[in-house]
């Protein structure tokens, strides 16, 4: 699907998006990738939304980015009889071991090891933070607490204990037994949660053994102080918003997310900023100013992507959501000032001959009326330096491979598409022009630049930069090659 910005749509599937009508009329309105949360849903229902997807994606010859999220050690408490219980401030409320599902005095907790450590004075936060319960008095297989704040409490929501240093590791066997499960599925990104450390990263990498990229999720403190390695060892970035909030002050947060985002830029590898973008619309059609502020501010620091949450996966709105975000996205990028920013903020890279050529793409782009810059990639190297320049014209980003177009679904800017396997720059020249007149880039009067490595398909070489015309006349008169 051909978009009109280059800010990408992340939106999670869950029971309010999990038909084929509702997935595709998602992805034609807006959302280039889909999230499958692993802590919600069986193995089943997320084998058919994956399905549905690959099925979507090959009625609408598009190229749909999947990302699985697998839960990492959080904390969850069970199911309700009634899926959700309102908790009202200054009631008494358990959390157990018990088996039975939860009601309106209890629920399950299933983590024994907390239990161990908990003490009462701990604060428990359910929720990402919107329910506050005191622990009052706990032993080995319980903890009471006071409702300090109140709200729904539902099925399988996440519990975080910012007072107490937990004794959890990285990947528990669910993680490792969802990611199989998913590496077998085949999906693009694998996001990683509660990252502390760089070798938590290299560790889900070498399980997931090349099958898919590997996105780290910065909601821990300590992910933040280390997050320079982690960027290194990651291939994209996710800045969740939800978790890192209760983690740390919340006040902590935007600043954060600004450096975050720079640094993903600097370092050419897609970050997607996340949680609570547009909440209100999980009940309502229309969201709040401030939502509204909030995604738009994302994409003014220069986001690759925004995400969907609960507004997408559980909302009565999954449509309107990803509406309103295609909408702000090209309102904000049709900004003047949105340009200035990311001017402002380019960094000038110029180690490598992969640089320079894309600087100079960008240049020249800019500076006459080409009107697309098309690259010619193996992995994604090239379309993900050209993104990083934040260029003015579009980037399409020719490859074949499907699995290079799927993964650059995430990325700034790429238009991805895939091509045949090619063997001759000239070939490369025909097919950039032929690609960016069919999609509507270019018209047989315009020019292109057109970037490739020769020799073809050694992944790393760019090292051609072509200012091409789009008739194929005259590309085979000027270069007979
Ligand atoms: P994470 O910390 O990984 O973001 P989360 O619990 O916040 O986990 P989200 O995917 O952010 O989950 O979605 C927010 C809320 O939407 C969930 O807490 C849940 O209530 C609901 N939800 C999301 N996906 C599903 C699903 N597949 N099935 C049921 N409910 C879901
Ligand atoms: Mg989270
Ligand atoms: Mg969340």
């Amino acid at each position: 699907m051909r978009r009109q910005r280059s800010t990408k749509i992340v939106a999670t599937l869950g029971p309010s998006s999990s038909t084929y009508e509702m997935i595709r009329k998602l992805h034609e309105s807006g959302a280039d990738v889909f999230r499958l949360n692993m802590s919600h849903g069986s193995h089943d229902e997320i084998r058919e939304r994956h399905r549905i997807i690959r099925e979507v994606e090959r009625d609408l010859d598009s190229n749909i980015g999947i990302l699985a999220d697998l839960q990492g050690p959080k904390l969850r408490v069970g199911v309700f009889a009634n899926g959700s219980e309102e908790l009202a401030e200054g009631a008494r409320f358990r959390l157990d071991l018990g088996e039975a599902e939860g009601d309106a005095t209890r629920v399950t907790l299933p983590h024994p090891e907390i239990f161990a450590v908990l003490e009462p004075g701990a604060n428990l936060l359910v929720n990402d933070g919107k329910i506050r319960l005191k622990v009052v008095d706990c032993g080995k297989d319980f903890a009471d607490c006071e409702v300090v704040a109140g709200g729904t409490i539902s099925n399988r929501k996440g519990v975080n204990v910012p007072d107490v240093v937990l004794p959890l590791a990285a990947l528990s066997e669910k993680d490792r037994d969802d990611l199989e499960f998913v590496c077998q599925l085949g999906v693009d990104w694998l996001a990683l949660s509660f990252v502390q450390r760089a070798e938590d990263v290299t560790d889900a990498r070498m399980l997931a053994a090349g099958r898919a990229s590997i996105l780290s999720k910065i909601e821990k403190p300590a992910a933040v102080k280390a997050f320079d390695e982690i960027l290194k060892v990651s291939d994209g970035i996710m800045v969740a918003r939800g978790d890192l909030g209760v983690e740390l002050p919340v006040q902590n947060v935007p600043p954060i997310q600004k450096q975050l985002v720079r640094k993903c830029r600097a370092a050419a590898k897609p970050v997607i900023v996340a949680t609570q973008m547009l909440e209100s619309m999980i009940e309502s059609p229309m969201p709040t100013r401030a939502e509204v502020s909030d995604v738009a501010a994302a994409i003014y620091e220069g986001t690759d992507a925004v995400m969907l949450s609960a507004e997408s996966a559980a909302g009565q709105y999954p449509v309107e959501a990803v509406t309103t975000m295609d909408a702000v996205a090209q309102q904000v990028e049709a900004d003047p000032t949105y340009r200035e920013i990311l001017v402002a903020s380019r960094k000038v890279e110029r180690s490598t001959v992969a640089d320079g050529i894309v600087v100079a793409a960008r240049e020249i782009a800019e500076a006459t009326d080409i009107r697309a810059i098309c690259c010619f990639t193996h992995g994604g190297k090239t379309a993900l330096l050209t993104a990083r320049e934040r260029p003015g014209v579009p980037i399409l980003a020719l490859t074949p491979l499907r699995g290079t177009a799927r993964k650059l679904t995430l990325s700034w800017g790429c238009n991805c598409y895939v091509v045949g396997t090619l063997s001759r720059f000239k070939q490369a020249v025909v097919n950039g022009a032929r690609m960016a007149r069919s999609k509507g880039f270019a018209t047989e009067k315009d020019q292109i630049v057109v970037m490739a490595g020769v020799p073809f398909n050694v992944p790393g070489s760019t090292n051609i930069l072509r200012i091409a015309p789009c008739e194929e006349r005259l590309i085979f008169a000027a270069d007979p090659e």
